[in-house]
């Protein structure tokens, strides 16, 4: 969808209004009961809408936007039970690609309600809402044609999918696409602060047509988590958020499910970015800025610290900030805001907590105003001296900035891959052999040259870290899918 096409703009603009107040709601969804009804008053009859949760805009408190009954332990055992008895896995894998494809198509028939979504749920803004959409439905396109690409081994048996609410429409919609079309039911566990997107989704998983025992939603936080990975029935995990989570899955999994089950993870990161003399300084701010503070640096692939070389850092310093002041932080509903907020309160704190530490040291080089209310945190540069100062991944949008001198860039990428950590890398220079030699050296998932360093493309950037970063295979890439199968041992072995 073309922002600046005057002919599909401004009437997707006014779908979405639609949406504007419209309330949504969900409770799980488990086979073979039928799906949760619209609305309160034609409530399930299993369970009621006493217990629910309401959620709220993090961009306006005061805008409601549904409610959510999170699954009990018995739902998930139900559900389980229900995948394992699913004829699934000896659907083709022809028609388990078609089921695929007509998601994406209905994906695109609702982006207007998406798009609603994702902003008063999410707080994503037009351009973040506009890239998700796409990225989930070429997650559903790409895993198809895999699927018929390359000849699959058995499927697995019962997945759960355990994603986050950075992307809760595109990463949710992969990992399920993913388990489904190598043949293995699944249990999507969204993130407990967007069950309702995964929701909407899920019911257009249905409609396509894919069986009500293949997909089950069971919304919910740790305490769902905890009961699909201590049930020795479920065959698989694929996760994505952040390390200690992956750590506690990782336990979880040895201690109660078979010894070949796989965990797929995708966690965080501490990612560099180097800016040598000889980059091109406007291009390297424009990337700057993109990789630390869109999508409020939400995005496991944001830049968090920026490496520049001593020679040319105050005036990089000072074209970063002055171009940070451009940024306009507010509603993501309005396309005239660049930033939205961050998720939740909870995550504010944290992130609040941090930039209070570094301030009071003297650490503060620059930071925007934050609007009155809603959950935002204003975009902000701390000084450090190398990225061994940051005590752990700060999912916001705070860029830390550190100096190096020409002779000491061995040690800056020595100091990058000490952190253990291995996700995305960015770089700016002019030096061909530089580049070579630097990205020979520095262990990252995804490296990016003189570009930005977010927003992997399905199929051509297959998306995944390494060390703490992640298990791999990379999402979006021919790899991912044979970790669904019982082949991948065989693959591994040959
Ligand atoms: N694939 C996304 C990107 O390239 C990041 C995914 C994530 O944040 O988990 O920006």
């Amino acid at each position: 969808l073309d922002l600046t096409d005057p002919a599909t703009f401004p009437a997707m603009q006014a779908a979405r209004e639609a949406f504007l107040t419209h309330q949504w709601h969900t409770t799980p969804l488990i086979a073979p009961q039928p799906p949760a009804s619209p609305s309160p008053s034609q409530g399930e009859a299993r369970r009621g809408y006493s217990d629910a949760v309401t959620l709220t805009n993090p961009a306006t408190p005061t805008d409601t936007i549904g409610t959510v009954a999170n699954a009990t332990p018995t739902d998930v055992t139900t559900a389980i039970t229900a995948a394992t008895t699913s004829p699934w896995p000896q659907t083709p894998a022809t028609t388990r690609a078609n089921l695929l494809r007509a998601t994406a198509d209905l994906y695109e028939a609702n982006a207007a309600e998406f798009f609603a979504l994702l902003a008063r749920e999410a707080g994503k803004s037009w351009a973040d809402s506009i890239a998700e959409l796409r990225e989930a439905v070429d997650f559903l396109r790409y895993y198809a044609e895999q699927a018929e690409a390359q000849p699959l081994a058995a499927p697995r048996g019962p997945f759960a999918a355990i994603s986050p609410w950075n992307f809760p429409l595109a990463i949710f919609t992969g990992q399920i696409a993913a388990a489904l079309v190598a043949g293995n039911p699944v249990l999507a566990k969204p993130a407990p602060q967007t069950p309702l997107i995964a929701h909407r989704a899920i019911c257009l998983m249905h409609e396509a047509g894919i069986p009500r025992d293949a997909i089950q939603l069971l919304p919910g936080a740790g305490e769902v988590g905890t009961a699909l990975t201590s049930d020795a029935r479920i065959a698989g995990v694929a996760f994505t958020g952040s390390l200690p989570t992956a750590r506690r899955i990782d336990r979880a999994m040895a201690a109660n499910l078979a010894p070949d089950a796989p965990l797929i993870a995708e966690t965080g990161g501490l990612n560099a970015m180097i800016v040598d003399s000889t980059a091109l300084p406007e291009q390297a701010v424009r990337d700057v800025l993109a990789s630390a503070f869109q999508s409020a640096g939400q995005r496991c692939s944001a830049l968090r610290i920026l490496y520049v070389q001593e020679d040319v850092a105050d005036r990089t310093i000072e074209m970063l900030t002055g171009a940070m002041d451009e940024l306009t932080l507010g509603n993501p509903w309005d396309l005239a805001n660049d930033i939205g907020p961050v998720i939740d309160e909870a995550a504010r704190t944290k992130i609040e907590n941090h930039v209070a530490a570094f301030t009071k040291a003297g650490k503060l080089i620059h930071r925007l105003n934050a609007p009155g209310q809603g959950t935002f945190v204003p975009p902000t540069v701390l000084r450090v001296t190398g990225i061994a100062d940051i005590p752990e991944e700060i999912f916001g949008p705070i860029l830390h900035v550190a100096t190096f001198k020409a002779d000491d860039i061995d040690a800056v990428i020595a100091a990058i891959n000490g952190s253990g950590y291995g996700l995305t890398f960015g770089m700016h220079t002019r030096i061909s052999s530089r580049v070579r030699a630097v990205s020979a050296q520095v262990h990252a998932g995804n490296i990016y040259i003189n570009r930005n360093q977010i927003g992997a493309v399905v199929g051509s950037q297959p998306f995944g870290g390494e060390g703490l970063s992640g298990t791999g295979p990379k999402a979006g890439g021919p790899h991912y899918l044979p970790r669904f199968t019982k082949g991948y041992a065989d693959l591994q072995s040959a």
